[in-house]
């Protein structure tokens, strides 16, 4: 431990004081400023989010085959429910494509 003098009051005070007892004024750098950088977005994904990235892509599938079945026996917006449902199906499996490629890249 450190005695060190507060650049505010003058006082002595320790170096693993988190402020000074005389007048509260930090000691050392401001709180904040030396922490590590926050994680930019472009990091890759931990395993748990991948896994429920897949989870969640796989449902959208499974939801697209489901409501494309459904939508044969629409008499009115069968066009419409089938389109929408091919959409889903083609979202979900794009997707699951990608986390499965983010899965198996190599990272260092
Ligand atoms: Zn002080």
């Amino acid at each position: 431990m450190t005695m060190i003098t507060c650049s505010e009051c003058g006082r002595s005070i320790s170096d693993r004081a988190p402020a000074c007892v005389g007048c509260g004024a930090p000691v050392g750098s401001l709180p904040g400023l030396n922490l590590a950088p926050p994680l930019s977005p472009g990091l890759p994904p931990t395993r748990r989010q991948i896994r429920w990235r897949l989870i969640a892509a796989s449902l959208m599938l499974v939801g697209g085959v489901i409501a494309a079945r459904q939508a044969m026996h629409l008499p009115r917006f069968g066009h419409l429910a089938s389109s929408a449902a091919t959409a889903l199906i083609l979202v979900g499996l794009v997707w699951l494509l990608i986390t499965l490629v983010q899965r198996l890249s190599p990272r260092d």
